[in-house]
């Protein structure tokens, strides 16, 4: 288990690796959902996520941080999704 601050700290983490500024980060409880980005560059993150393990959390954090670049799920996304994860 982890903190909200920890949990911020690895998302400004992988934010500064990917070449991305989200507005703000914010963790809160969540229904449904892991994460969420608001067409502004807001990002919202679920307090579940800090009972999670490292590579669920990784997932997540860069999943989010691609909508930044990539609103949707398409082919760059994935293949840049599949390349930081792996990296
Ligand atoms: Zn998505």
């Amino acid at each position: 288990m982890i903190d909200v601050s920890q949990l911020k700290e690895e998302v400004w983490r992988w934010a500064r690796k990917i070449g991305v500024s989200p507005k703000e980060v914010h963790v809160r409880k969540m229904r449904r959902k892991w994460a969420s980005c608001s067409s502004k560059g807001r990002l919202t993150f679920s307090y579940d996520l800090l009972a999670q393990p490292e590579d669920f959390r990784d997932y997540v954090i860069v999943h989010e941080l691609l909508h930044l670049k990539y609103p949707n799920h398409g082919k760059m996304f994935k293949i840049l999704l599949k390349m930081y994860l792996q990296g």
